[in-house]
C-alpha cells in the first residue's frame, strides 16, 4: 500500500479512449491513496442501459435528455469495485453488454444527456480527493483538476484488453472488437460537445507495453507531486 501524498487532497482527472485501462488503473491509483473512484463512463453506460430498456431510439435525443434527467445515479464503492445504482436498482452487471457498448457513444452525444452528467459529476468532486475516468474531465468537467492525465495504448493491444475482459464466450471476433472501439473513438473524438481531448495541461501516458503496477506507481507519484506543489501554492 502506498502513502497518501500527505492531507492535501487534489482531484485527478484521467481521461483517454477505450480500453487504454483508464478504469482499472484509476480504481488503483485511487485506492493507493484512499481517494474516491468516479467511473463516468459508467454513468453513461447507465443512462444507455435505461434508455434500451425503455425501447428509445438512440438518435431520439430529446426522450434520453428528459431520461436521464429524471434518473438518479449513485456510484457506491465496494470491495468487488464499484457498484452503479440507478434508481436504486443495482444495474452494473448489465453496463458492459455488447449492446450498450455498441449503443453509448450515441447516447453520449446527446448535449442534455452530456450537461446533466457533467453537473452529477462536479457535485461528486467538490469535496476534492477524486480519480475521475472518462473523455472530458480534464477539458470540460473538471478544467482545475490539480493531475490531468490523458492514457492511451496502440488500438490493437486496447482491443486485445477489451478481448481479455470479455471473455472468448462473449461471441465478439478481435477483429469486430477493434472495429467496434474505432468507430467508439470516432464518434467521441468527432461530436461537437466536449469531445475526447487531450488537455494542454494533461500528462501524456501511452501504456503500450507497460503493465498495469507501473502505470499506476507513475501516476501516484506524479499526485504527490502535484499535491505538494498546489498545498504550496495556498500557503
Ligand atoms: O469509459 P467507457 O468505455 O465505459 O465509456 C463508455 C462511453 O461513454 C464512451 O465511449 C463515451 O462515448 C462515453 N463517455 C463520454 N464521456 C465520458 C465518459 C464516457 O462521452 N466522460
Amino acid at each position: 500500500m502506498m502513502d497518501a501524498p500527505g492531507s492535501y487532497r487534489i482531484n485527478i482527472a484521467i481521461d483517454g479512449p477505450a480500453g487504454a485501462g483508464k478504469s482499472t488503473v484509476a480504481r488503483l491509483v485511487a485506492d493507493a491513496l484512499q481517494y474516491v473512484y468516479v467511473d463516468t463512463g459508467a454513468m453513461y453506460r447507465a443512462v444507455t442501459l435505461m434508455a434500451l430498456e425503455a425501447g428509445l431510439s438512440p438518435e431520439d435525443g430529446e426522450a434520453i435528455g428528459r431520461l436521464a434527467q429524471r434518473l438518479h445515479i449513485e456510484l457506491i464503492p465496494g470491495p468487488d469495485g464499484q457498484r452503479v445504482l440507478v434508481d436504486g436498482r443495482d444495474v452494473t452487471d448489465r453496463l458492459r453488454t455488447h449492446e450498450v457498448s455498441r449503443t453509448v457513444a450515441r447516447v453520449a452525444g446527446i448535449g442534455s444527456v452530456r450537461k446533466r452528467m457533467a453537473e452529477l459529476q462536479r457535485a461528486m468532486a467538490e469535496g476534492k480527493g477524486v480519480v475521475m475516468d472518462g473523455r472530458d474531465i480534464g477539458t470540460h468537467v473538471l478544467p482545475d483538476a490539480e493531475l490531468k492525465v490523458f492514457l492511451t495504448a496502440s488500438p490493437r493491444e486496447r482491443a486485445l484488453r477489451r478481448y481479455r475482459q470479455l471473455g472468448e464466450g462473449a461471441g465478439v471476433s478481435l477483429e469486430q472488437l477493434e472495429r467496434e472501439m474505432a468507430e467508439r473513438d470516432r464518434l467521441d473524438e468527432g461530436r461537437e460537445i466536449a469531445p475526447l481531448l487531450r488537455a494542454p495541461d494533461a500528462r501524456f501516458l501511452d501504456t503500450t507495453g507497460m503493465g498495469i503496477d507501473e502505470v499506476v506507481a507513475r501516476i501516484v507519484e506524479w499526485s504527490r507531486e502535484a499535491a505538494r506543489t498546489f498545498s504550496e501554492k495556498e500557503k
